[in-house]
């Protein structure tokens, strides 16, 4: 199975290592920001895609994220 972002190998919850590894700190940094602002995990994801300081993995898996939220509605 591949990455649904790249063309690497998918470790788990069909993402690859990177892919993985910038998953779980956007899942983190949301817990912080929950608190914070209480904002939605869906706005949450925008606001990460429109900051320039989000590197361009977690770039690509907001991006995801947010194509995921759309099929499933
Ligand atoms: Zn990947």
């Amino acid at each position: 199975m591949k990455c649904s972002i790249c063309p690497r190998d998918a470790q788990e919850r069909g993402y690859c290592a990177l892919h993985l590894q910038a998953y779980h700190a956007i899942r983190e940094k949301y817990q912080v920001w929950v608190k914070a602002s209480d904002i939605g995990w869906r706005e949450y994801l925008d606001q990460l895609q429109k900051n320039s300081l989000t590197g361009e993995w977690a770039k690509d898996v907001a991006k995801q994220l947010i194509r995921e939220e759309e099929k499933d509605v």
